[in-house]
């Protein structure tokens, strides 16, 4: 799972991922080619960006509503599993065509993309304060247990 850090960074540079060609620019390295449901193609269409990392090579992240998958396999299909897997994403309910898009409808997405950021970050980082919260009470019950 991703970090804030990895998380903000991908919001800011997903910005332009709105773009179908950059989102297919970006699976290059991609592992899963011909003969196989997962093509580049067919992960950009369904609004993925190939973000691989030395562990994790297949990695690929939504644009729009940041689910990151891993450990696709070659008769998985991208739209399918983006489904499965956050079926509120705007990317996926969304009928317009992108490329038939006005100002207007990219900043209304814009503004859900960000809601979608801010509350994952927040989930984050009350995850990480109930952890601090857990480890300090831990702290304090075993120097009271020691009087
Ligand atoms: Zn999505």
């Amino acid at each position: 799972m991703a970090s804030i850090d990895v998380l903000s960074s991908r919001f800011s540079t997903f910005q332009s991922m709105h773009l179908l060609d950059l989102r297919k620019q970006s699976f290059v390295d991609w592992p899963f080619r011909d003969e196989c449901k997962c093509t580049p193609d067919k992960m950009a269409n369904a609004g993925f960006v190939h973000c691989p990392s030395e562990n994790e090579p297949d990695v690929a992240c939504c644009f729009y509503c940041l689910i990151e998958l891993e450990g696709w396999e070659p008769d998985d299909d991208p739209w399918s599993e983006h489904l499965k897997r956050s079926p509120d994403c705007g990317f996926l309910t969304n009928i317009n065509d992108f490329t038939e898009m006005t100002v207007v409808d990219f900043c209304r997405m814009e503004k859900a993309r960000l809601k979608i950021f801010i509350k994952k970050i927040g989930h984050k980082k009350m995850a990480c304060l109930r952890e601090e919260v857990d480890r300090t009470l831990q702290s304090l019950q075993s120097l009271f247990d020691t009087l």
